[in-house]
């Protein structure tokens, strides 16, 4: 195998994308806009002259199909949409790759592969305009919560239900593209790591255990207004206070529950001006674990804490769930086969979680053995225009990928 593998074609289509669907800010590719057809359209040029049908499903998924000998389908998938000012390579790095891998496939099976073979772009995996991600996916997986979904409007006050009639897709149809998945054997999802792990290891690539769950509360202390110049120290009620104790708080709790995280992203206070001791303070909590029962202590330690420092601060305290979503493992024996294809293309490989949210949680979600490989992103970061990886890095990824796809298909084969 490899012969017919071209990772520096994938290069220059990325690079190419870039052209057309980026500017001096970076990639424009928001959902259900314009830009995002024109890269769509770009998606399905690059099956032209293969025998592969593509078709958009009902919850506007992409789908390109290369039929095999047997019914079971290799499913690879990401993401051609990007958030606003965007980098060149998030979500669409994993459907192009899977297009090479195709295309090699196709080569070498020439045109009848022993098992389908699928590439899927997701509608909407950032929610950038509707503050709702991964919605083809959650909507294929089932757990798109369709009254939530109902209500979502952008900035113009445009409702979801709306923006997808433009662009020819039924809202309250999309769970239908249930059925994409009724013969999917083995999903696979290549991404950008989008954080620093592979970088601070010096390694290329990484075999993803899973993506992570998410607790997600916001935390009201209340305490009381006082003058800020007539209350002496000791008889306030602060709750400002109370609710700063929770800052180092949240580094020992993660640190007792290592690799878990957990993040205050936002303060607010009241009244919120200079000359009153704080009576309410809002804080929020995100705390993110691979392991389900850790996530859960991570989340029962904090609201032990916080009820402590209420306490102690004269206050009171009360918890608001925002929103939370279980972690999901990845296939064990598919994890294995990752790091296998990548050790054989560059000779070390890595574990970790996705502390980021992607499609494959979903269709982890949905019952299809799952697995991501993540390659190294320079800087550690995205969802900026400085995203960026080594160009050969990203030729190794792809090579790793197919790899990947090469030994699930045997896997496949040998469980069918
Ligand atoms: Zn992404």
């Amino acid at each position: 195998m490899g012969s017919a593998l071209n990772p520096q074609r994938t290069i220059e289509e990325l690079k190419e994308l870039r052209r057309l669907t980026g500017d001096e800010n970076g990639a424009q590719r928001v959902a259900f806009t314009p830009t995002w057809l024109k890269a769509r359209e770009f998606l399905k040029q690059r099956f032209e002259g293969l025998p592969v049908e593509t078709h958009i499903d009902a919850a506007g998924n992409f789908w390109a199909t290369l039929r095999g000998e047997k019914k079971q389908e290799l499913l690879m998938g990401g993401h051609i949409d990007s958030v606003p000012n965007g980098g060149w390579l998030d979500g669409c790095l994993n459907v192009l790759a899977g297009v090479e891998v195709l295309r090699r496939i196709y080569a070498e099976t020439k045109g009848k592969p022993p098992v389908t073979v699928r590439v899927v772009d997701w509608a909407d995996e950032e929610g950038a305009r509707f503050g709702k991600s991964l919605f083809g996916s959650s909507a294929c997986s089932g757990n798109l919560d369709m009254n939530e979904a109902r209500a979502l409007t952008d900035k113009e006050g445009i409702r979801l239900p709306d923006a997808l009639k433009q662009v020819g897709i039924d809202f309250e149809r999309v769970k239908e593209s249930r059925q994409e998945l009724k013969n999917a054997a083995a999903y696979l999802e290549l991404h950008i790591e989008q954080g620093p792990v592979l970088l601070d290891l010096n390694l290329p690539l990484g075999a993803v255990l899973g993506t992570c769950g998410v607790e997600r509360h916001a935390i009201t202390f209340r305490g009381q207004a006082a003058h800020s110049g007539s209350t002496p120290m000791n008889r306030r009620k602060d709750a400002f206070l109370a609710a700063a104790r929770m800052g180092p708080e949240i580094y020992k709790i993660a640190e007792r529950n290592a690799p878990g995280v957990c993040t205050i992203g936002s303060c607010t206070t009241k009244p919120g001006i200079v000359t009153s001791v704080v009576e309410e303070c809002r804080i929020t909590l995100d705390q993110r674990h691979l392991d389900a029962k850790q996530l859960a202590r991570m989340h029962a330690e904090a609201q032990v804490a916080s009820e402590r420092f209420a306490k102690e601060g004269g206050c009171t305290v009360s918890w608001d769930r925002i929103w939370h979503i279980a972690p999901a493992p990845f296939h064990p024996e598919l994890i294995q086969f990752c790091d296998d294809a990548i050790r054989e293309t560059c000779g070390k490989s890595h574990r970790l979680p996705s502390g980021p949210l992607h499609d494959a949680a979903e269709v982890c979600m949905a019952g299809v053995p799952t697995v991501m490989m993540f390659v190294q992103s320079l800087h550690g970061i995205s969802h900026n225009k400085i995203e960026d990886t080594k160009e050969e890095h990203l030729a190794m990824c792809v090579e790793a990928f197919d790899r990947l796809a090469e030994k699930t298909i045997k896997w496949i084969l040998a469980k069918s």
